[in-house]
């Protein structure tokens, strides 16, 4: 039997059992013996029973003398039953089983797993796991270190344990370490077969660490490698349009900015400069903190393209931003006579020659673009776009082999080492710095109890230095687009707060409302009209009002870190003093350290680092993030083991000869772009 059987031809794994594995994600063999244990009981223990104390996990031996089902007064089943070993007797009980008197049979000899305890004054083994003994040498659910698996429901270890040693025992023949014994050896890395038989059934604690590290070196080491392929794929393409980047033109183009750039600001512009002028197209991601001045070092590179005589297209995830993008964008490039359009849907196509920069959503996919003059594709805030529709961009920005140069942004702040696996195929450019004069913004966690006394001091605040107020709901549900559900929470809040706040403008924002209201409502909260502005969680990432420099966020224990963080980023833009409330009402002291984190740290990088560890990854992209990349095995945290895979992955793909096994297990279909 291959790897890539399907669970379902597994001996005695009819279609039942295989629906409800699917629910495990496991479909083929390899599924199966890759489904790693998430902990193992230590049976490894073999005790006589005269020898056995009460407290002990122990495993015995011996022989059923007596099994029987006794009804107790108060209408429970117990299974009472005794063995014996050539040093005495002990008694065994099992509760609520009473199937279990047909399995354990009297006369015969059975290993039990369990612990002592005081049973009706008696020493006894108490619901110990069990199997025959006859004819076996090697016991599989006691005696040993036990397999313990994430389980779903009517999958239980123990039938998983079964299935386990029976696949391993028919696949045995197939397989085949795909890395050179000589890459194994220079990492300390263990061979795969016996990686997958002790990771399963080790004999050692050290033996089982040993063997999943192999196996999470190879999910890691098939990940690298697919981006590594997607990435030599995307240089075989040739750009559409070759620009020359004028340094002359580009310096004025900088001069004329209202502000001095960051070193990092300068740094990206300087990495995309150099990418512009290759034959194949750029494919850099740029990655910085909110606040951290991701336009304007995108605006550079359009205006590179501009220079040359050709078009740009700047995608945003909402409407919203895609304006508020226009209007950056008109102000930056007016004396330069570049011409902005802001792509509506009713926009017509004669419309969009006379342009030189397009702004919009996603909308723009759909729009009649001739993108023979597009030298430039940039995708805001990249990671709130669906792997699909990324590439749907892609593919259509393709031609004949061609593709305009792509630069993509994110606000979430990937630790760089876990940047290199889940955007491996893309060059990095990272904004680690504030522009100069940012305040850092006062954080507190706050109990429900002292909110009143919120309200009143931001009440002050607002009449005495005239200042404004986001106030963020708690978050429902995670959902990529707005539930009704959230939109009600809202407006119930809003009600509430229309009433605490009653001699000032209040606003509601969410992502029901209609593209004219949502202007609306922050146009006024722009000009200053809105004093407090109530919004959902998920809206609008992008607004920048400097006047704003109060946040109040509810529920912050249902955020991640680094979504608070964002979030957070939208105060603090100008050079006021600007103050953070984190309200929860959680009493939970892992909640407490977390947020107090984010009293501490203003660095979007160190608090993602934190989350990875204290939450996994899920919660800093948000738990519905589309296509984000899953670890099965591998931890984002283990960084030594992210390196060294990717190193032997570069190896491989530069010398494909020594490497042809590892290269054959990848499969080209599986390569989805990031
Ligand atoms: P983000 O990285 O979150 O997209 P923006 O590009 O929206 O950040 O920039 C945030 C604000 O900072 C904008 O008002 C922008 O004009 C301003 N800004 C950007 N770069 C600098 C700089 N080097 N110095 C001062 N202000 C800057
Ligand atoms: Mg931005």
């Amino acid at each position: 039997m291959k790897l890539d059987t399907p669970i379902l031809r597994l001996p005695s794994v009819g279609s039942v059992y295989a629906n409800r594995l699917r629910k495990l994600d496991i479909e083929t063999a390899e599924d199966l013996l890759l489904h790693v244990p998430s902990r193992y009981i230590d049976y490894r223990i073999k005790s006589a029973i005269s020898d056995t104390q009460p407290g002990e996990t122990v495993t015995i031996q011996g022989k059923i003398e007596s099994v029987k089902n006794i009804y107790t007064t108060h209408g429970k089943k117990i299974q009472m039953g005794e063995v014996s070993d050539k040093t005495g007797v002990l008694t065994v009980v099992w509760f609520n089983q009473p199937y279990l008197i047909r399995n354990v049979k009297k006369g015969m000899n059975y290993s039990f797993s369990g612990k002592i305890d005081w049973f009706d004054r008696k020493k006894a083994l108490v619901s110990p796991e069990y199997e025959p003994l006859d004819g076996k040498t090697q016991t599989l659910h006691t005696g040993r270190l036990v397999p313990v698996y994430p389980e779903t429901a009517r999958v239980s270890s123990k039938w998983l344990r079964g299935k386990v040693v029976l696949t391993l025992s028919l696949v045995e023949q197939w397989l085949d370490d795909f890395v050179p014994t000589d890459v194994l050896a220079r990492y300390s890395l263990i061979d795969f077969i016996k990686a997958l038989e002790s990771v399963h059934f080790p004999e050692t604690p050290e033996e089982a660490r040993e063997a999943k590290t192999r196996l999470a070196f190879n999910e890691l080491l098939f990940h690298h490698l697919r981006s590594l392929m997607r990435k030599k794929d995307w240089h075989q393409i040739m750009t559409a349009n070759r620009l020359i980047v004028d340094t002359d033109a580009m310096k004025e183009f900088i001069n004329s900015l209202a502000f001095d750039l960051t070193n990092s600001q300068i740094r990206s512009i300087n990495e995309i400069s150099e990418d512009l002028v290759k034959d194949s197209p750029m494919n850099r991601l740029l990655e910085g903190d909110v606040g951290s001045g991701k336009t304007v070092v995108a605006a550079a590179a359009a205006f590179a393209s501009f220079i040359n005589g050709y078009q740009t297209v700047f995608m945003a995830p909402t409407q919203i931003l895609a304006n508020q993008h226009f209007n950056t964008l008109h102000e930056i490039f007016d004396r330069f006579k570049v011409r902005v359009s802001l792509v509506t849907s009713s926009l017509v196509k004669k419309d969009l020659g006379k342009t030189d920069i397009f702004v919009g959503t996603h909308a723009l996919i759909h729009k009649k673009i001739d993108f023979e003059s597009v030298s430039l594709v940039v995708i805001d805030e990249q990671h709130r776009f669906g792997v699909e529709q990324r590439a749907h961009l892609i593919k259509k920005t393709e031609n004949k082999g061609t593709a305009p140069h792509i630069l993509t942004m994110t606000a979430t702040p990937i630790p760089r080492t876990a940047a290199l696996t889940i955007y491996g195929d893309l060059d990095l450019s990272t904004l680690d710095e504030l522009p100069k004069g940012r305040r850092p913004i006062t954080t507190w966690v706050i109990s429900p109890a002292k909110r009143d006394s919120g309200y009143e001091w931001i009440k002050d605040k607002i009449k005495k230095e005239n200042i404004q107020v986001y106030i963020i709901c708690p978050l429902i549900e995670e959902s990529e687009v707005e539930t009704m559900r959230q939109v009600k929470a809202a407006t119930v809040e809003y009600e509430k707060l229309k009433e605490i706040f009653s001699d000032m403008n209040v606003d509601l924002l969410h992502g029901r409302q209609s593209a004219k209201l949502k202007n609306e409502v922050l146009d006024s909260f722009k000009k200053g009209v809105t004093k407090v502005l109530v919004s959902t969680p998920v809206v609008e990432v992008g607004i920048d009002v400097a006047n704003a420099t109060i946040m109040v966020i509810e529920g912050a224990e249902r955020f991640g870190l680094a979504q608070l963080h964002q979030l957070r980023g939208r105060v603090g833009r100008g050079s006021i003093k600007s103050y953070c409330l984190l309200i929860t009402d959680s009493h939970s002291n892992v909640v407490f350290t977390r947020l107090k984190a984010l009293t501490k740290s203003m660095s979007g990088f160190e608090l993602a680092e934190l989350d990875l560890k204290m939450r996994g990854p899920g919660e800093i992209f948000g738990k519905k993030q589309h296509g984000f990349l899953d670890l099965k095995i591998a931890a984002w945290s283990d960084t030594d083991l992210i390196k060294k895979s990717r190193s032997v992955a570069e190896e491989a793909i530069e010398n494909p000869k020594k490497f042809s096994k590892l290269l054959n297990k990848i499969d080209s279909q599986n390569i989805v772009p990031n």
